[in-house]
């Protein structure tokens, strides 16, 4: 049996998310946004929490580690470069680095921008992301401590990934991101079908996530920056991506 996941809200926008090996039981918050809607999902399906996966050191992703902590005695991992911002953590991690939940086995992708030491969980055999604050459903997360530079890097690591890579990401966003992507690629047939898609999905209750790589690459814009139409939509035409990706940041960030 393979990985299973369970996704639920958490905060106002926030995701929460479980990743469960049913081999040995072994489960993982990916973050903890909040205490309360973990133990529901763990409750629902049984699951036992025996880790905590975290990817940057804001309170929206750590406020529930402690409780969960000194419930579940669960081992908790964090990216090495902001240890010190996050309560209870056992273990640390960078780049390349691997972490196990039983027999699953994720890498660890540093990706700074929205924080200096944001990282990324990759379940390369099982196809999952866990984004966060990186790479959004159709967005990305606000470049806050690191710079536009080190954002596009990071989101081109995304884009190397496998197509079919499901990936969960840290905030339900994807309505207010498609509005954005829509006024900067206009004529993109996916973007079309996507929003209409996620308009459903919203309108029913249902999370728009996970989304996949191969998708990504087709409607977000933050992703397609090196796209000619893309440069071209913004005035940019012939400019570097980088460029033009931080030009869409800076946007996003008024829009
Ligand atoms: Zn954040
Ligand atoms: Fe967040």
């Amino acid at each position: 049996m393979s990985a299973q996941t369970r996704l639920f809200m958490c905060r106002s926008d926030n995701f929460g998310v479980l990743l469960h090996d049913p081999k040995t039981g072994a489960t993982a918050a990916i973050d903890a946004p909040e205490a309360a809607p973990i133990e529901l999902a763990l409750q629902q399906t049984g699951w036992k929490l025996t880790d905590i996966l975290v990817t940057h050191h804001h309170a929206d992703h750590t406020d529930g580690i402690m409780a969960l902590k000194a419930k579940w005695k669960c081992r908790v991992t964090a990216p090495a470069a902001e240890a010190d911002k996050i309560p209870g953590v056992d273990a640390t991690v960078k780049e390349g680095d691997k972490v196990k939940v039983g027999t699953l086995i994720g890498n660890v992708i540093e990706t700074p921008g929205h924080t200096l030491g944001h990282i990324v969980y990759w379940f390369h055999a099982d196809n999952l992301l866990f984004a966060a604050d990186n790479l959004f459903s159709v967005g990305c997360g606000r470049v806050i401590e690191g710079t536009m530079d080190q954002m596009w890097s990071s989101m081109q690591k995304m884009n190397d990934l496998p197509d079919e890579t499901k990936v969960f990401c840290g905030h339900e966003y994807t309505a207010s991101n498609i509005k954005f992507a829509l006024s900067v690629d206009k004529g993109n047939a996916a973007l079309l079908a996507r929003a209409s898609e996620a308009a459903k999905q919203l309108a029913g209750g249902q999370p728009t996530i996970p989304t996949t790589i191969g998708e990504e690459k087709k409607v977000n814009p933050f992703l397609r920056a090196a796209e000619a139409s893309i440069a071209a939509n913004l005035g940019m035409a012939g400019k570097p991506a980088n460029e033009v990706f931080a030009e869409l940041r800076e946007r996003k960030n008024k829009f």
